[in-house]
């Protein structure tokens, strides 16, 4: 079982009672365990140490209000603070008909798993949901995709025997809309690890459908690395957010934390399951209190 962050607070705050004042140095020590905290939620370390920075700063000089006891107090700025963090920019979808969603992201993230629960999520909203199938290099990917539309009711798009994935996504499109669907979902291939050929395909396809958004579909469990497969699909591609995947797992979603701050990229979705219907759109305060313990 994970301890609590007030409890793991518990010893570092007992020295804080009858302070009528947070200062730097009666701090210290909880700000230590808060920093624990965060490396065990698996926060990246840089993160982690900037964060306590800026609750340190606005921890000093407070006063201790009457109603409250000065861990109370510490416990709510943190997570404010953790909330604002994980809340910046825009967690919502555009608005916007038709939508047109770039998936991305490593094989095995689940990546086609989550296109059927965008799918489903934005029928729930309103649209009439497509999935596009541009992975040229496994049959069984695009096997799946099919089976997940199908079960499903979604509508499905796919090319077996070309490998042209431009065109795919072009010709995808043009489907889709004759047959009246307004939110069109492109899910491009996996692969164990992001190279040259991957990004430029799918730079090509991006400049072929124009999405509205393009989201990174990025496996919880996979921690700190997660971050640096977030930062680099980010530079090379351009994201507008990300959907942090097996948040069901015993991961706390530090990882969330670590790729806001560091690819600046907002969290849109959390998958808690491997069945279509297990998806959470991103609230901060639920993840800041995962995080948190
Ligand atoms: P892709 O290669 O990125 O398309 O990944 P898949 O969608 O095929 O998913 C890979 C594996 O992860 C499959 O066994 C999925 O059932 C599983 N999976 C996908 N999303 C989740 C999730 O949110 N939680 C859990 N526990 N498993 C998931």
């Amino acid at each position: 079982m994970l301890e609590s962050l007030t409890d793991r607070l518990g010893n570092a705050l007992r020295s804080l009672r009858g302070q009528a004042k947070l200062t730097e140095e009666n701090m210290t020590e909880s700000l230590q365990e808060v920093r624990k905290a965060l490396l065990a939620a698996d926060v990246h370390f840089r993160v982690a140490r900037e964060f306590i920075d800026r609750v340190a700063k606005q921890c000093e000089g407070q006063a201790v209000l009457k109603s409250v006891t000065p861990g109370q107090m510490i416990v709510k700025i943190i997570h404010d603070e953790l909330v604002s963090l994980l809340g910046e920019g825009s967690t919502a979808l555009e608005d916007k008909k038709p939508l047109r969603v770039l998936l991305l992201g490593l094989q095995g993230s689940g990546k086609t798993t989550f296109a059927g629960k965008l799918a489903l999520h934005l029928r729930k909203n309103g649209y009439t949901p497509a999935v596009i199938a541009c992975d040229v290099y496994r049959p069984a990917a695009i096997d799946q995709l099919e089976t997940l539309a199908r079960d499903n009711d979604i509508l499905f798009y796919g090319e077996r025997d070309s490998k042209n994935v431009r065109k795919i996504g072009r010709n995808g499109w043009e489907w889709a809309k004759e047959q009246g669907a307004d939110a069109i979902i492109f899910d491009t291939a996996g692969r164990l690890q992001i190279d040259e050929p991957l990004v430029k395909e799918v730079v090509d396809l991006k400049k072929e459908v124009q999405p509205d958004e393009s989201i990174l579909v990025a496996d919880a469990a996979l921690g700190q690395e997660a971050v640096n497969v977030a930062k680099t699909f980010h530079e090379a591609v351009g994201l507008t957010g990300i959907a942090l995947s097996k948040l069901d797992g015993d991961t706390r979603g530090g990882a969330a934390l670590s790729m806001k701050a560091i690819a600046q990229v907002p969290i849109k979705f959390l998958g808690t399951g491997e069945k279509v219907t297990d998806l959470e759109v991103f609230h901060p305060d639920r993840l800041a209190g995962r995080i948190l313990g």
